[in-house]
């Protein structure tokens, strides 16, 4: 479908809202961090919750097409569901792994990360059983709090680990807690400190590591210091960063990949002087041509943008009214229907670009205030992902 296809007939049967995924533009924003690195760092791309919602197995069959060697998810259910897509990269599993998933993950050579002794042995035993090394990779806390081995432990951990004879850590990471604020950057690099030392500590013990790694998005462009010999990015490959990156990175050239349309369900002519949605917030002060969209909360439009936010329609900004629903959210096309003519099935785009205007799921999320990341996560289930066609 085009942009410019106000042909409501012509959608599939099905409620037309959707969300459109430009793989071109996810490889393309893989290339920008590839070069944004040195040739012999390796690029983990992270497709996490649904590749934060943009749909895990379409963007990891388009990166590794792209040359992508690993990817990083948080759950092994998630990276079971890359196996069941015939995905045979490496897969790091971010969170660790829980019960039976121990030896689910040796048998389809998914990689946890080990933070928790049990965790390890558990790992160790599954691959004992099958007559293999595992491969785990251990995480430090080094000042993000949640998830690691905090890095003044790290020593009696890691001799405990070389105890363990069927598994290999192959990598050592940590994860950043601001390395996108400029103003905590003496933060950073205490992390980058401790992270080093524990490095030593956990050779000292035995082990011998083939990766280490510890930036994320922000680390990947605003520390190149802090690159390691791998990298973990995720919100910059969909192209996120306006809230992700440093605010000195201004235009660091990524594309945004999900847009989120809809069309007007049904158009109306209402009155001066009346109200419009739940708890009549919104009370219109001349007549008004009001458009209905089939989409809502439940759908991951926030209902934060009642009364805030703003779609486009034929190029040009129409503004939320009243509350947004569960289903349906209301705009004013009033100003739109001056320039130009408005009908029920007309498209309708609310994050993304029509013409030369555009809403990013950073300014989405920053009405909403939230970021970037909350917004298209949150794009949910019932909104179908679709390839999109290219132009002409
Ligand atoms: C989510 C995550 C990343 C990626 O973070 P971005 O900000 O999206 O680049 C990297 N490492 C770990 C451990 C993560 O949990």
């Amino acid at each position: 479908m085009s942009a410019h296809d106000e042909n409501p007939t012509s959608d599939s049967d099905s409620r037309p809202t959707w969300a459109e995924i430009d793989l071109d533009a996810l490889a393309h924003n893989f290339r920008v961090v590839r070069r944004t690195v040195a040739p012999d760092v390796e690029v983990m791309a992270v497709v996490k919750a649904n590749a934060y919602g943009h749909g895990a197995v379409a963007c990891a069959r388009r990166l590794h097409d792209e040359g992508a060697a690993w990817f990083c998810v948080a759950l092994a259910e998630e990276a079971a569901e890359l196996r069941a897509a015939n995905l045979h990269q490496r897969i790091l599993c971010l969170g660790g792994v829980w019960g039976e998933q121990a030896a689910q993950c040796v048998q389809a050579r998914v990689t946890p990360v080990v933070y928790r002794f049990d965790m390890a042995e558990a790992v160790n035993r599954a691959a004992a059983a099958r007559g293999e090394i595992a491969n785990v990779h251990l995480k430090i806390d080094t000042g993000m709090g949640r998830l690691g081995v905090r890095a003044d432990s790290i020593a009696e951990f890691a001799r405990r680990l070389a105890e363990l004879k069927n598994i290999r850590v192959e990598g050592v990471m940590t994860h950043f807690a601001a390395a996108d604020e400029p103003a905590k950057d003496d933060f950073t690099q205490t992390q980058i400190t401790r992270f080093n030392n524990a490095l030593d500590a956990v050779r000292s013990a035995g082990h011998a590591p083939t990766f280490f790694d510890l930036a994320n998005s922000a680390g990947t462009f605003a520390h190149s210091e802090a690159h390691g010999n791998m990298v973990r990015p995720g919100g910059v490959l969909y192209g996120l960063w306006r809230d992700v990156l440093p605010p000195s990175e201004t235009a660091p050239g990524l594309r945004p990949v999900m847009s989120l349309r809809s069309r007007i369900a049904l158009l109306k002519e209402v009155p001066a002087g009346e109200t419009l949605g739940y708890g009549c917030t919104f009370r219109t002060h001349r007549p008004t041509l009001a458009a209905t969209l089939p989409l809502g909360y439940n759908d991951g439009y926030p209902r934060a943008l009642s009364n805030r936010g703003q779609v486009i329609l034929h190029g040009r900004l129409a503004p939320v009214i009243g509350r947004v629903s569960m289903d349906l959210t209301i705009v004013d096309v009033t100003d739109v229907a001056v320039a130009h003519e408005v009908r029920d099935g007309d498209m309708v785009t609310l994050i993304g670009k029509d013409g030369e205007t555009e809403i990013t799921a950073e300014a989405v999320a920053e009405l909403s205030n939230t970021i970037s990341y909350e917004i298209t996560c949150g794009i949910s289930n019932r909104v179908p992902r679709r390839g999109m066609r290219a132009e002409g």
